[in-house]
Order: C-alpha cells, then structure tokens, then sequence
C-alpha cells in the first residue's frame, strides 16, 4: 500500500461528499493519516462519531484545520466565504486547500482573495453524486469511475496540483484539469439544468388541482419518476449552486427554452419528422454515455 498522501486531512463539511472522502480514507489508509471532520452543527458531528468514519471531529472551523497539510471544503459553495474567513489565519503555512464544489468561479471569487501567502489553492470538483445527503450517504465507491475536474487558477503550485490530482486518483476518479468558466458552462447543460427542469416539473405536477395530482403520484410512468429522483436532492446546496452559476445556467435555460419552442412549435404542426430527428439524437446521446462507461 502507498504510504499516505497527508499527515492530517480536515473535511469542512461531511455530508455525502465529505463523508465518502472519510470512508475512502479509513478504508484504504493511503489518503491521510489523520482525518478531521466539521459540521454546522453538532448533530451531524455527533453522527460521524457513532459513524466511525474520522479520527476526530472539530465544531470550531478553526480548530479543525489547525495543523492539517490538507484542508478540503465539503460545504455547501454558498458557506464558502464564511468558512473561509473562519480558517484562514489558521491554515498552517505550505497547507493545501481545495474543495467539491459544484461551481467554480464563485468558489475562486470567494475563496481565491481570503488564501495565505504560502497556502496553496487547488479547487477541485468531482463530478459524482446521489440524490441523498448527510453523513450516512456516503459510500467509499462514489467516486469510482468518475471525473473530478480541477480549475488550479494560473500560477497554482505544480506540486499542490498534483498532490490534489493524485489524492482524487486513490479515490478513483479521472482527473481532467479545465478553465473554471468553462467548467462552469459545461456543468450548467449537464448537472445544473437538468436539476432545474426536475425541480420545475415536479412543481408543475404538485401545483395540479388535487384530484390530477393524486393520478399523478399513483400513475406516475418512470419518465416523472426519474424527474422525481432528481428532485429529491438538498434544498441548500442546490440553491447555492444555482445563486452562484446564475449567468452559465441562464444562458443554458434560455438556449433550452427557444429549443422546447420549436418542438412546441413541431407538435402544434404535426411535423413528425421533427420529432423523430429530436427523439434520435436523444438516443444517440444516450448510446455514447453507455459507451463512454458514464451511464
Ligand atoms: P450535504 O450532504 O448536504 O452535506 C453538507 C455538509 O456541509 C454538512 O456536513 C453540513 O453540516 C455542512 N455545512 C457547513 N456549513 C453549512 C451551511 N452554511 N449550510 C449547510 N451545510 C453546511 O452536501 P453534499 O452533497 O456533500 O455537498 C457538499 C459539496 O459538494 C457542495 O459544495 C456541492 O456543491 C458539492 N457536490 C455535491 C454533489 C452531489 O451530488 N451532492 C456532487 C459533487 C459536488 P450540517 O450537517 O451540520 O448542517
């Protein structure tokens, strides 16, 4: 087995994310020697102890990441700012700090001005998750298979980079490294628009008059199911992925919106083969994910 990658890893936020990261680390042994997880709240610290999935949990931000190599934020990206006041006269000198967030402009214009001289910063994003939170989500496969992007701004650390790449590597993700704009773009047409549109649907359905609604719930054919699974996901993560990739994901809606027009437009006419040629591509795009392994 490699030797650990960290001495001491502190998890700020350990809810599906977080506490997969813990799980992998206990597992395996090649992640830290020590980890440390904080909550907001005591409750779900007091969870991960009955868990036993960290060495040691920290209520205090500050006390969580004192004297750790490496510092990752697995909160929601909206608490970014906050935590990150809270650690920064505490982050130990060489430290690397990166995070999961699901956006990353933001989480650059939050954190990037708030990081010591001689901290390095690596955001990261793996690109995985369930519909389920909180600490007992958490599963040590999560993340296998799957792509964690990292957006190092320029001048980052090559050795930090690399360090962060390779941590996401024992937990056997791809690692691809991209423009955080571009990730931004690019995340808002596959994870953040379609959160959108499952949340949109299932409200739509609700807002029925209540006889529908209840033929909705007991008839519901597996296309609202998979919309209802989707919408099924945390409330306050999901709020904050959407307050803070507003301009990617507008632009994605807009671009959806004119599209849903014209297959409006091609029902309303009875243009089949319109239709078809929409329904084949939706086939299409489907068959490269199987292939690609990404179903
Ligand atoms: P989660 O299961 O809801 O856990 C969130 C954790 O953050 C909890 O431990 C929570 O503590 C803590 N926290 C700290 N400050 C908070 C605050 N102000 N508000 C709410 N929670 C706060 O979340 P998650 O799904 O692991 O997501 C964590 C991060 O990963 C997010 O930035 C998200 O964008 C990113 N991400 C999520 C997915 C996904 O599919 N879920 C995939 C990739 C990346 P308490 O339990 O004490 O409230």
């Amino acid at each position: 087995m490699p030797e650990p990658l960290f001495e001491r890893l502190a998890l700020l936020g350990i809810g599906l994310i977080g506490s997969s990261v813990a799980r992998i680390a206990r597992e395996h042994g090649h992640i830290a020697r020590e980890v440390v997880a904080n909550a907001r709240t005591q409750k779900t610290l007091d969870r991960v102890v009955h868990l036993g999935i960290v060495d040691r949990v920290e209520l205090d931000p500050a006390r969580a990441v004192a004297g750790a190599d490496c510092v990752m934020l697995c909160a929601p990206v909206g608490a970014y700012a906050e935590l990150a006041a809270a650690i920064a006269p505490h982050l130990a000198p060489g430290a690397i700090l990166t995070d999961v967030g699901s956006t990353k402009q933001s989480v650059i214009r939050d954190l990037g001005p708030l990081v010591p001289d001689g901290v390095h910063f690596v955001p990261a994003h793996p690109v995985a998750g369930t519909e389920y939170s909180g600490p007992d989500a958490g599963f040590s496969t999560l993340f296998e298979g799957r792509w964690c992007l990292l957006t190092p701004p320029p001048g980052t650390d090559e050795a930090a980079v690399g360090k962060v790449a390779e941590l996401w590597r024992r937990c056997g993700s791809l690692i691809e490294t991209m423009e955080p704009a571009h990730h931004d773009r690019v995340l808002a047409i596959v994870s953040h628009l379609p959160h959108l549109l499952a949340f949109t649907i299932c409200g739509t359905a609700d807002d029925l008059a209540d006889e529908s609604r209840q033929q909705v719930l007991k008839f519901a054919a597996s296309g609202f199911r998979d919309f209802t699974r989707i919408a099924a996901s945390d409330p306050v993560m999901w709020r904050d992925v959407f307050l803070n990739n507003r301009e990617a994901l507008l632009e994605m809606l807009a671009r959806f919106t004119e599209d849903a027009q014209a297959m409006a437009r091609a029902v309303r006419w009875g243009d089949g083969s319109y239709i078809e040629d929409k329904i084949l591509r939706g086939r299409k795009i489907r068959q490269s994910l199987i292939e690609l392994k990404q179903a």
